[in-house]
């Protein structure tokens, strides 16, 4: 590692010690943007990257709830609001057993990044719970939402910052907190996205996510006169994001071949189609059941224990699931069966080793803070119809994120082209940084 970053970087773990998510996702993005910084000394000088680090305030509380047996539960809540610069704090919940303080500051750093990228005027947070709503009754869950607004509310606000869904929060969640916070604050604000259609939600902010990352993936194949008709796409996870890059690729005629959950994952030589999509999520969103079930109904095969399908021959790859599950074992495996690009829907899905793997060899390789940055995009456009007391057409919206994530990747071929090639890790991380940075500086020091 050179020297700068070396040090850089142990300033980082000291300041933050067993925060091992948060580390990588700095280091990550140190590694383009300390070399930045040296042609960029104004940056430097006012210390904007030792800034962005720092979250301008960390929020933890205690979540006491009655589960149905009648005895009482205890769960730890956070929210990070890690940056407001260019715009309110805006980044999802995660209700998962693997959230801590580490895993949150790594999303939110990361949200910063994205939020600038989609060119909407969002500041980056990120919160959640150690909460696991698998094996919840809608009664528990809705307890659970419950106290943790009853503490959350006085931190949030449409103005302030707007949380929204992410791993274990759809729409389920969000409703039972949006009721509370209404309650409470007495308020009937955009003060969440990714609301019910009834109260205040926009039509294809559930696809927004998958759809960006489907449309992410078409301009990096794009640059290289390729596209998603015939080819073989395999998706991990089988969750909100995970669903709707598979009706994307289905829509623009590609054919799926996997998808998992953190039991297994099926692997489906025919391809999903609309109907075995429609299975897939009644099956996840309504009974809440395993991807296992999927093998059982249509015959395919089922691989018990391995909850990513990298092995599987493909010529694309969307990692859709949770972090670090691509590792450079993996990544090779991916690069030596033909595949020619990887569009991440999940955050920070592929490990260090597994993105040095796809930078070496030059394959198409977009980075979750860009090729998933649509869902958030949308959830400004859900955040602009609230303030304007208006609904847009699917039409309306999907239109604005499809150009949103055109727009995106210029940005990327931008900051990131080295020759013929495009780093889309450079830029993406350099792309976001300096409208962050420069609201920064102009804001003094706050
Ligand atoms: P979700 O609906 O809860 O689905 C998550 C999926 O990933 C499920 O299939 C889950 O399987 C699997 N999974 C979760 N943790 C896992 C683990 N440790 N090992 C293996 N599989 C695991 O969540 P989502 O909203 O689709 O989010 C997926 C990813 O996209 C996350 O990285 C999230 O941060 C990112 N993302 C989401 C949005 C959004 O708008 N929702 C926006 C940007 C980025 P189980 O059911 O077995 O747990």
């Amino acid at each position: 590692m050179d020297a700068q970053l070396k040090k850089f970087m142990d300033y980082v773990v000291a300041k933050n010690p067993s925060e091992r998510a948060f580390h990588q996702a700095v280091q990550e993005v140190a590694e383009t943007i300390i070399p930045f910084l040296e042609e960029n000394p104004k940056y430097k000088a006012a210390k904007v990257f030792e800034r962005m680090i720092e979250p301008e305030r960390v929020i933890m509380f205690r979540i006491p709830w009655i589960d149905d047996k009648g005895e009482v539960q205890i769960n730890r809540g956070f929210r990070i609001e890690m940056n407001s610069a260019i715009g309110p704090y805006k980044g999802g919940m995660r209700f998962h057993p693997t959230v801590d303080l580490g895993v949150l500051k790594f999303l939110a750093f990361e949200q910063v990044f994205k939020n600038s990228l989609t060119t909407l005027p969002l500041g980056g947070g990120k919160g959640g719970s150690d909460f696991d709503p698998k094996g919840k009754s809608d009664n528990e869950v809705m307890r659970f939402c419950q106290s943790l607004m009853t503490e959350l509310f006085r931190h949030i606000g449409p103005d302030t910052d707007v949380p929204a869904g992410d791993i274990g929060v759809g729409g389920r969640e969000i409703g039972f907190m949006y009721g509370q916070y209404k309650r409470i604050r007495n308020e009937f604000t955009g003060v969440f996205t990714g609301k019910g259609l009834e109260y205040g939600g926009s039509v294809i902010r559930p696809e927004a996510t998958g759809y960006g990352t489907v449309y992410f993936a078409q301009e990096m194949l794009a640059t290289i006169n390729e596209g998603i008709k015939g080819k073989t796409v395999a998706i991990s996870g089988s969750g909100n994001v995970a669903q709707f890059a598979t009706q994307k690729v289905i829509e623009l005629g590609g054919k799926v071949v996997t998808l998992s959950d953190s039991n297994g994952y099926i692997y489906d030589k025919d391809g999903i189609d609309t109907e075995k999509l429609h299975y897939v999520m009644n099956l996840k969103n309504v009974k809440r059941g395993r991807i296992r079930e999927y093998a059982d109904q249509y015959g395919c095969k089922y691989v018990e224990g391995v909850s990513r399908p990298w092995m599987e021959k493909c010529d694309i790859a969307l990692p859709c699931a949770t972090e670090n599950e691509l590792n450079e074992e993996e990544a090779k495996a991916l690069v030596a069966n033909g595949c020619i690009c990887v569009s991440e829907g999940a955050n920070m899905p592929s490990t260090p080793e597994a993105v040095e793997v796809f930078l070496n060899n030059k394959i198409l390789y977009g980075p979750g803070k860009a090729a998933n940055a649509g869902g958030v995009a949308t959830s400004g456009l859900e955040m602009s119809q609230n303030s304007l007391r208006l609904s847009w057409t699917r039409e309306e919206v999907d239109q604005r994120l499809h150009n949103i994530m055109i727009n995106i990747h210029k940005t990327c071929v931008t900051f990131g082209q080295e020759g013929d090639f495009i780093n889309y890790v450079k830029g993406a991380n350099i792309g976001g940084f300096v409208k962050v940075a420069d609201a920064m500086i102009a804001q003094g020091y706050v």
